[in-house]
Protein backbone atom coordinates (compact mmCIF):
# COMPACT_ATOMS: atom_id res chain seq x y z
CA UNK A 1 0.00 0.00 0.00
CA UNK A 2 1.37 3.39 -1.02
CA UNK A 3 0.81 6.67 1.20
CA UNK A 4 -0.03 10.17 0.11
CA UNK A 5 -0.22 12.74 2.33
CA UNK A 6 -3.19 15.15 1.78
CA UNK A 7 -2.21 19.12 3.60
CA UNK A 8 -5.25 21.85 3.76
CA UNK A 9 -4.38 24.94 4.72
CA UNK A 10 -6.97 26.87 3.54
CA UNK A 11 -10.51 26.63 1.61
CA UNK A 12 -8.42 26.98 -1.66
CA UNK A 13 -6.20 23.87 -1.40
CA UNK A 14 -9.71 22.18 -0.42
CA UNK A 15 -11.59 22.89 -3.56
CA UNK A 16 -8.39 21.76 -5.39
CA UNK A 17 -8.84 18.69 -3.16
CA UNK A 18 -12.36 18.18 -4.27
CA UNK A 19 -11.57 18.64 -7.79
CA UNK A 20 -9.25 16.16 -7.70
CA UNK A 21 -11.87 13.60 -5.33
CA UNK A 22 -12.47 12.23 -9.47
CA UNK A 23 -9.13 11.20 -9.62
CA UNK A 24 -8.72 9.75 -6.03
CA UNK A 25 -11.50 7.64 -6.02
CA UNK A 26 -10.06 5.61 -9.56
CA UNK A 27 -8.47 2.84 -10.09
CA UNK A 28 -5.07 4.66 -10.29
CA UNK A 29 -5.38 5.04 -6.27
CA UNK A 30 -7.12 1.43 -5.27
CA UNK A 31 -3.60 0.60 -3.49
CA UNK A 32 -3.36 4.64 -1.90
CA UNK A 33 -3.89 5.31 1.52
CA UNK A 34 -4.38 8.84 1.81
CA UNK A 35 -3.52 10.37 4.91
CA UNK A 36 -5.05 14.05 5.61
CA UNK A 37 -3.49 17.02 7.04
CA UNK A 38 -6.71 19.34 7.75
CA UNK A 39 -5.77 22.81 8.85
CA UNK A 40 -9.46 24.37 8.52
CA UNK A 41 -12.57 23.43 10.37
CA UNK A 42 -14.52 21.45 8.30
CA UNK A 43 -15.06 17.64 9.45
CA UNK A 44 -16.67 16.61 5.93
CA UNK A 45 -12.95 16.63 4.96
CA UNK A 46 -12.72 13.96 7.20
CA UNK A 47 -15.20 11.94 5.79
CA UNK A 48 -14.48 12.35 2.45
CA UNK A 49 -10.99 10.75 3.26
CA UNK A 50 -12.57 8.16 5.09
CA UNK A 51 -14.71 7.05 2.02
CA UNK A 52 -11.34 6.77 0.05
CA UNK A 53 -9.61 5.42 2.00
CA UNK A 54 -12.39 1.99 2.13
CA UNK A 55 -10.93 0.43 -1.09
CA UNK A 56 -14.09 -2.50 -1.24
CA UNK A 57 -16.18 -0.52 -3.56
CA UNK A 58 -19.78 -2.13 -1.70
CA UNK A 59 -18.16 -1.07 1.71
CA UNK A 60 -17.36 2.49 0.75
CA UNK A 61 -21.02 3.19 -0.90
CA UNK A 62 -22.46 1.57 2.24
CA UNK A 63 -20.35 3.85 4.61
CA UNK A 64 -21.03 7.07 2.13
CA UNK A 65 -24.96 6.38 2.52
CA UNK A 66 -25.17 6.02 6.15
CA UNK A 67 -22.90 8.54 7.44
CA UNK A 68 -24.56 10.96 4.78
CA UNK A 69 -27.90 10.20 6.72
CA UNK A 70 -26.39 10.41 9.73
CA UNK A 71 -24.83 14.05 9.22
CA UNK A 72 -28.52 15.20 7.77
CA UNK A 73 -30.33 13.32 11.12
CA UNK A 74 -28.03 15.73 13.19
CA UNK A 75 -28.40 18.68 11.49
CA UNK A 76 -32.45 18.45 11.91
CA UNK A 77 -32.32 16.85 15.69
CA UNK A 78 -34.21 18.66 17.84
CA UNK A 79 -36.88 20.58 14.76
CA UNK A 80 -39.85 20.14 13.41
CA UNK A 81 -38.80 21.13 9.70
CA UNK A 82 -41.50 20.45 8.34
CA UNK A 83 -43.84 22.08 10.77
CA UNK A 84 -45.92 19.02 11.51
CA UNK A 85 -49.20 20.01 13.50
CA UNK A 86 -51.95 16.99 13.97
CA UNK A 87 -50.02 14.84 10.84
CA UNK A 88 -50.07 18.21 8.88
CA UNK A 89 -47.04 19.13 6.96
CA UNK A 90 -46.97 23.38 6.46
CA UNK A 91 -47.78 22.63 3.34
CA UNK A 92 -51.04 20.41 3.79
CA UNK A 93 -51.62 23.18 6.71
CA UNK A 94 -51.39 25.88 3.84
CA UNK A 95 -53.52 24.04 0.84
CA UNK A 96 -56.15 22.72 3.55
CA UNK A 97 -56.33 19.48 1.18
CA UNK A 98 -57.46 16.88 4.20
CA UNK A 99 -53.93 15.31 3.17
CA UNK A 100 -51.96 14.59 5.91
CA UNK A 101 -47.84 12.73 6.60
CA UNK A 102 -46.65 15.32 4.29
CA UNK A 103 -44.72 13.52 1.49
CA UNK A 104 -44.86 10.12 2.79
CA UNK A 105 -48.49 10.20 2.27
CA UNK A 106 -48.38 7.81 -1.02
CA UNK A 107 -45.37 5.61 0.34
CA UNK A 108 -45.39 2.32 2.17
CA UNK A 109 -43.04 2.56 4.26
CA UNK A 110 -44.77 5.88 6.14
CA UNK A 111 -45.85 4.39 9.84
CA UNK A 112 -47.91 6.14 12.21
CA UNK A 113 -44.72 6.90 14.10
CA UNK A 114 -42.73 8.11 10.67
CA UNK A 115 -40.29 6.72 8.34
CA UNK A 116 -39.95 2.69 8.90
CA UNK A 117 -36.61 2.91 7.06
CA UNK A 118 -33.27 5.17 6.21
CA UNK A 119 -33.76 6.95 2.32
CA UNK A 120 -31.20 9.23 1.43
CA UNK A 121 -32.92 11.17 -1.21
CA UNK A 122 -35.70 11.45 0.90
CA UNK A 123 -33.66 13.06 4.28
CA UNK A 124 -32.42 15.64 1.05
CA UNK A 125 -35.65 16.68 -0.42
CA UNK A 126 -36.68 19.81 1.17
CA UNK A 127 -39.95 21.86 -0.19
CA UNK A 128 -39.52 25.67 -0.29
CA UNK A 129 -41.70 25.75 3.09
CA UNK A 130 -38.89 23.92 4.54
CA UNK A 131 -35.43 26.13 2.79
CA UNK A 132 -37.51 29.85 3.50
CA UNK A 133 -37.70 28.93 7.27
CA UNK A 134 -34.20 26.74 7.99
CA UNK A 135 -30.52 26.10 6.53
CA UNK A 136 -30.93 22.26 5.75
CA UNK A 137 -28.05 19.56 4.22
CA UNK A 138 -28.02 20.04 0.97
CA UNK A 139 -26.55 17.38 -1.95
CA UNK A 140 -23.82 19.91 -2.69
CA UNK A 141 -22.99 20.50 1.22
CA UNK A 142 -22.84 16.44 1.07
CA UNK A 143 -19.23 16.41 -0.35
CA UNK A 144 -19.10 13.21 0.68
CA UNK A 145 -21.60 12.07 -1.88
CA UNK A 146 -18.17 13.18 -4.72
CA UNK A 147 -16.49 10.09 -3.87
CA UNK A 148 -19.72 8.06 -5.72
CA UNK A 149 -19.52 7.30 -8.95
CA UNK A 150 -21.36 9.71 -11.77
CA UNK A 151 -24.18 7.02 -12.21
CA UNK A 152 -24.51 6.78 -7.47
CA UNK A 153 -24.90 10.52 -7.77
CA UNK A 154 -28.19 10.77 -10.33
CA UNK A 155 -29.49 7.67 -7.85
CA UNK A 156 -29.22 9.29 -4.72
CA UNK A 157 -31.10 12.38 -6.63
CA UNK A 158 -33.76 10.35 -7.74
CA UNK A 159 -34.45 6.98 -5.33
CA UNK A 160 -37.67 8.48 -3.07
CA UNK A 161 -39.98 5.91 -1.66
CA UNK A 162 -37.70 3.06 -1.15
CA UNK A 163 -36.18 1.45 1.92
CA UNK A 164 -32.78 1.77 2.64
CA UNK A 165 -31.66 -2.00 1.36
CA UNK A 166 -33.26 -1.42 -2.45
CA UNK A 167 -31.08 1.93 -2.78
CA UNK A 168 -27.98 -0.07 -1.91
CA UNK A 169 -28.88 -2.63 -4.21
CA UNK A 170 -29.69 -0.17 -6.95
CA UNK A 171 -26.09 1.54 -5.87
CA UNK A 172 -24.26 -1.16 -5.61
CA UNK A 173 -25.56 -2.13 -9.23
CA UNK A 174 -23.33 -1.08 -12.19
CA UNK A 175 -26.16 -0.59 -14.38
CA UNK A 176 -28.11 2.95 -14.38
CA UNK A 177 -30.20 1.15 -16.89
CA UNK A 178 -30.89 -1.90 -14.08
CA UNK A 179 -31.44 0.74 -11.42
CA UNK A 180 -33.94 2.85 -12.89
CA UNK A 181 -35.67 -0.01 -13.53
CA UNK A 182 -36.07 -1.58 -10.24
CA UNK A 183 -36.70 2.53 -8.99
CA UNK A 184 -39.52 2.66 -11.67
CA UNK A 185 -40.94 -0.85 -10.41
CA UNK A 186 -41.15 0.51 -6.91
CA UNK A 187 -42.96 3.74 -7.89
CA UNK A 188 -45.49 1.80 -10.10
CA UNK A 189 -45.89 -0.74 -6.72
CA UNK A 190 -46.42 2.50 -4.39
CA UNK A 191 -49.37 3.82 -6.99
CA UNK A 192 -50.94 0.18 -7.18
CA UNK A 193 -51.27 0.55 -3.33
CA UNK A 194 -52.33 3.10 -2.52
CA UNK A 195 -54.98 3.75 -5.36
CA UNK A 196 -56.11 -0.04 -5.60
CA UNK A 197 -55.44 -1.77 -2.80
CA UNK A 198 -56.38 1.08 0.16
CA UNK A 199 -59.59 1.88 -2.02
CA UNK A 200 -60.51 -1.58 -1.96
CA UNK A 201 -60.02 -2.15 1.58
CA UNK A 202 -61.76 1.30 2.58
CA UNK A 203 -64.55 0.41 0.28
CA UNK A 204 -64.98 -2.93 1.98
CA UNK A 205 -64.87 -1.43 5.31
CA UNK A 206 -67.71 0.67 4.36
CA UNK A 207 -70.04 -2.21 3.36
CA UNK A 208 -69.40 -4.02 6.75
S1 LIG B 1 -40.78 18.79 2.59
FE1 LIG B 1 -42.47 20.26 2.40
S2 LIG B 1 -44.15 19.08 1.44
FE2 LIG B 1 -42.65 17.60 2.24
S3 LIG B 1 -43.39 17.09 4.31
FE3 LIG B 1 -41.91 18.78 4.51
S4 LIG B 1 -43.16 20.64 4.47
FE4 LIG B 1 -44.41 18.98 3.65
S1 LIG C 1 -39.09 6.13 2.28
FE1 LIG C 1 -39.25 8.35 1.99
S2 LIG C 1 -41.36 8.70 1.35
FE2 LIG C 1 -41.24 6.66 2.24
S3 LIG C 1 -41.82 6.93 4.40
FE3 LIG C 1 -39.57 7.02 4.26
S4 LIG C 1 -39.13 9.21 4.07
FE4 LIG C 1 -41.29 8.94 3.56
Amino acid sequence: MRYKMITINDYRDYNKFLKKVNLYKSILYYNTFFVLKNNIHDVMIDYVISALNIKKRKKRIKFIYDESCKMINEKVQGFNICGFKDGKCYVQQKLKNNKCNGCCRMCIYQTNSGCSTINLTCKLFNCSEVTSRYDVMTSNDLKILKVLSFKNQLIIKSDYFSKREDVLKDLYSYSLIYSAIRMFYRIIRNFVYFNVVTKLVVSKKNKL
